[in-house]
């Protein structure tokens, strides 16, 4: 089956669906959320159905975060943001609820009050040993891995 057709941000990339546009080229649109975190939240969307980050090609993801870099100023200059959150949800675990890739672009003002930051709780402080162990495995896997 063509995911494509049932999928929400591919019918709004190829104007099939209402949105409301803020950017569009050849590889991305950049539309307002229509459950914004905040006033001028945004989704960067890639043109090509991927429905994560594997799927996604280099290309299409260096477009995305390169608008996403430009809203992101954009937002400061002309809305007057304090601050600025891009954030992506890889698979269900991580949040994701629409499952074709996408930059969330989303304003914040001091004291806007909501929680998307890091947990800033207890964290670990391994020692560096340990973190060179991790470290070793994800250059080794880097090293590995082509680019796709
Ligand atoms: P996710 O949870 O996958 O990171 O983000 C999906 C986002 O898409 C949510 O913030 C949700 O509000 C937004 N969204 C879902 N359906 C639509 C839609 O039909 N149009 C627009 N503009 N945004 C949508
Ligand atoms: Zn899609």
């Amino acid at each position: 089956m063509d995911d494509s057709k049932s999928c929400i941000f591919c019918r709004i990339g190829r104007g099939q669906a209402e949105a409301s546009v803020v950017y569009n080229d050849a590889l991305v649109t950049a539309f307002l959320d229509v459950h914004p975190v905040a006033t001028g939240h945004v989704l960067v969307v890639p043109k090509v159905h991927a429905s994560g980050l594997a799927a996604l090609d280099p290309e299409s993801g260096a477009r995305m975060f390169a608008v996403g870099r430009r809203l992101a100023l954009v937002l400061r200059g002309v809305r007057g943001a304090d601050g600025v959150n891009l954030h992506l949800a890889d698979g269900e675990a991580a949040g994701q609820t629409v499952f074709h890739a996408h930059l969330h672009v989303i304003p914040r003002t001091v004291g806007d009050g909501f929680g998307l930051r890091l947990p800033h709780g207890p964290r670990p402080t391994p020692d560096r040993a340990a973190l060179e162990a991790t470290a070793e495995q994800l250059r080794g896997a880097l090293a590995e891995s082509v680019e796709a």
